[in-house]
């Protein structure tokens, strides 16, 4: 009998104490009574007392739409500032605001500070916070013990006709369980509105005819014509450059990408013993996580006549590897698109990739029967997949000198910019514009 059953209000369940009582900020595009036009204010008001109630410190940030009565003043005023005119400014400019509230609003006394600190967000106006929390202050070092969690009161409350990700592999693996990191279902479902686009690239920044980091220190631009001399030139500055010994004939393999556990830089490491062997030389230029740096590092100072492991981001450096280099690795666990394998077709660097995301996409495996293909590829993130790829790379290399010309080639010959995949988008625009 429903009436005999206590509403759970009622039931007397003992407050937490100690290490189990947390700061909680909840913060809301509305709050009851003082601002309400549904549910969610209802929940932004009561959910906190109850809170609250069970021991923990709990504030509630809102927008001030009104002159209220009860509120009052705290004389807190902090600026935030928000780029740009978008329509969406005053949520923004909230989250911003809310973030910072533990540090300089007092409650009860005293600022919560940033530690035992979680923060409720609710639905797509305060969606923001968590992003911020995360891209502008942990990985920042700031706030480090600060949680955020998101609570979705409707999900009809979507605001996107169409989805665009960044290479048809992508799209594809981002409706597989590995993929699509627990949101598979939701965009199998959706997938009508999904389309993948390849990336273009910037033909001004990234082009061996007009590259502004080629015009000094030995080395030169070139291009489709002029590839046999001005590669090999390249190659011998960076060489001289990197301090390694200036040969035409050992194959200069490069590595460029954030060091982290996506971009497979451990595979790579893995695979030194091997390429060690091979008679290569091996640039990497990469920042990111401490210890893949060290790697880094280390690499250098047992192969200091073979290997250079620059830790540091350069722009500059970043387009002579381009240049200079016969062969781009690209291991990566997964790859949305990636942008190394692009440019370095347009230089004429032959791509060894592992067949994921964007890579499987504009990475066409070369087949040595009719002599077609765009680089080598392999089919799981393993050190020995990846040596058997860079095997028949190298071999191709020091073998058959026409076969590696007629990979370079077509490479240099794509057309990789960005109009493509604009007029891909449009496409896309075009649909939403017509579908009701
Ligand atoms: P992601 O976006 O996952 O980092 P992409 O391949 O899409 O990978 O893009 C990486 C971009 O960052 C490329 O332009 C690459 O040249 C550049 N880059 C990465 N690491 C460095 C570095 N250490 N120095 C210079 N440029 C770098």
């Amino acid at each position: 009998d429903e009436a005999d059953v206590p509403a759970s209000d009622d039931i007397e369940t003992p407050p937490l104490a100690g290490p189990n009582v947390m700061n909680v900020i909840l913060v809301a595009s509305e709050c009851a009574p003082w601002s309400k036009t549904g549910g969610l204010g209802d929940v932004a008001g009561a959910l906190p007392k109850a809170l609250a109630q069970r021991g923990h410190r709990v504030m509630v940030v809102v927008p001030l739409y009104g002159n209220y009565a009860e509120p009052q003043d705290t004389g807190i005023r902090r600026r935030y500032k928000v780029g740009g005119e978008e329509i969406l400014r005053r949520m923004v400019l909230f989250c911003k605001a809310a973030i910072e509230v533990p540090w300089y609003v007092p409650c009860g006394g005293v600022c919560y500070g940033d530690g035992n600190l979680v923060f409720i967000a609710n639905d797509w106006h305060t969606a923001l916070l968590p992003v911020y929390l995360k891209a502008y202050y942990r990985d920042n070092g700031l706030m480090q013990y600060t949680r955020s969690v998101l609570v979705i009161h409707n999900i009809a409350h979507q605001t996107a006709d169409r989805i665009i990700t960044v290479s048809h592999g992508y799209a594809w693996e981002l409706k597989t369980s590995e993929g699509g990191w627990g949101l598979h279902n939701i965009i199998t479902e959706n997938d009508w509105k999904l389309k993948g686009i390849v990336n273009g690239i910037d033909t001004k920044d990234w082009n061996p005819k007009l590259d502004v980091h080629l015009t000094s220190d030995g080395y030169t631009n070139y291009s489709l014509d002029t590839l046999e001399i001005g590669k090999p030139q390249c190659k011998a500055a960076l060489q001289k450059e990197l301090g390694l010994p200036i040969r035409d004939d050992v194959p200069l393999i490069g590595f460029i990408g954030r060091l982290d556990a996506q971009k497979g830089v451990d595979l790579i490491a893995e695979c030194v013993p091997w390429m060690m062997d091979q008679d290569v030389q091996l640039v990497m230029l990469g920042t990111g996580r401490p210890d893949l740096e060290q790697m880094l590092r280390e690499m250098e100072k047992q192969h200091h006549e073979r290997i250079r492991g620059w830790v540091g981001f350069s722009v500059k450096t970043a387009h002579r590897i381009t240049a200079g280099a016969d062969i781009l690795l690209m291991p990566s666990r997964f790859e949305p698109c990636g942008l190394n394998q692009l440019y370095a077709k347009s230089y004429g660097t032959v791509p060894v990739v592992h067949a994921v995301g964007g890579l499987r996409d504009t990475v066409q495996p070369f087949d040595p029967f009719n002599e077609s293909g765009l680089g080598w590829t392999f089919h799981r993130a393993e050190a020995s997949e990846l040596i058997h790829a860079l095997g028949n790379c190298l071999l191709t290399y020091r073998k058959y000198k026409r076969s590696w010309v007629g990979i370079q080639r077509p490479g240099m010959m794509q057309d990789l910019s960005w109009g493509n995949a604009a007029r891909n988008y449009e496409e896309v625009f075009v649909a939403a514009k017509y579908q009701w």
